[in-house]
């Protein structure tokens, strides 16, 4: 379910001084979606510094004046106001992002009992690699790796999951931070974007995973496949395959989760395809 993405503001600041424009453009203000900023900032501006919920944003240029943020609202944000602030030299610039309350529902799933409660011989190898998701995503390539439009990694269907409190063998755990897609075991996964893997390897929860940094902050991660065919430190084209879905790691069958990043906050990624995405997805019921 694709929305289309509505201009939600414009304003321009700046009477004595050099204005700065600022357009937004996002499917809603909520948690979980992705806000796309376009930045008009005077001539001369060599370079402009974004900053929304306490963290710097990367901007990219998109023309001679014109710059582009993407502000990512994390899914647990909590609804109020938030100032957006842009500077750009001798000019400064900003507004109001008003989160909007977001309701998602409760999920209940029956997994192996591993997965929810695993055994205290797997605790060493699960903060293992909890240190090196984290460490990944604190580095993001500092240069934009994406040019094209994201495309979906698979032509199936995407259920509505993503932010579903999930009630695992009756046990609450973490919200669901990606979309599930309903694709069968062995479909071919692909690249939504270019970018570097920085991560190719068998992770507990997520299964066989894969981790594309697209650059700026920008992050894809596909997990549960049933095998990976890149390597990490290799260089991907948007569409290129990375491997094929499968049911590893905590599921409950065959399916593609595909999570997003852009800065700190977790996305999903429908709202990626809406605002930066091939204009006409396509789609196949499984
Ligand atoms: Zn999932």
């Amino acid at each position: 379910m694709i929305h289309a993405a509505t201009l939600v503001l414009v304003m321009s600041i700046g009477a004595a001084q050099p204005a700065i424009s600022i357009a937004a453009r996002s499917r809603s203000v909520q948690p979980g979606e992705l806000v796309v900023l376009s930045i008009g900032a005077p001539a001369g501006a060599g370079s402009i510094h974004v900053r929304a919920f306490d963290h710097d944003v990367a901007a990219y240029r998109d023309g001679e004046r014109t710059w582009r943020a993407l502000v990512g609202i994390d899914l647990d944000a909590k609804p109020g106001t938030y100032r957006v602030t842009v500077d750009a030299r001798a000019a400064q610039g900003g507004y109001d992002l008003v989160v909007e309350p977001r309701v998602f529902r409760t999920r209940r799933l029956t997994v192996n009992e591993a997965f929810v409660t695993p055994p205290p011989s797997e605790q060493a190898r699960i903060d293992r690699e909890a240190a090196l998701l984290a460490g990944v995503y604190a580095a993001p390539a500092p240069e934009r790796l994406w040019t094209a439009p994201f495309v979906r990694p698979v032509p199936h269907e995407a259920n509505s999951a993503f932010g579903t409190r999930s009630v695992f063998n009756g046990k609450p755990r973490n919200a669901h931070g990606g979309a599930d897609f309903l694709s069968p075991a062995g479909t071919p996964i692909h690249a939504p974007n270019a970018g570097r893997v920085v991560v190719a390897r068998s992770l507990y929860f997520s299964g066989n995973t894969v981790i594309i940094d697209h650059g700026l902050g920008l992050f894809s991660m596909l997990a549960h496949l049933s095998a990976i065919d890149v390597h990490e430190g290799d260089v991907v084209a948007p569409g290129e395959v990375l491997g094929r879905v499968g049911a590893t790691g905590r599921v409950t069958g065959p399916h593609l989760h595909w999570a997003v990043r852009a800065g700190t906050a977790r996305i999903d990624p429908l709202s990626l395809l809406a605002l930066l995405g091939t204009a006409a997805p396509t789609s196949a019921r499984p």
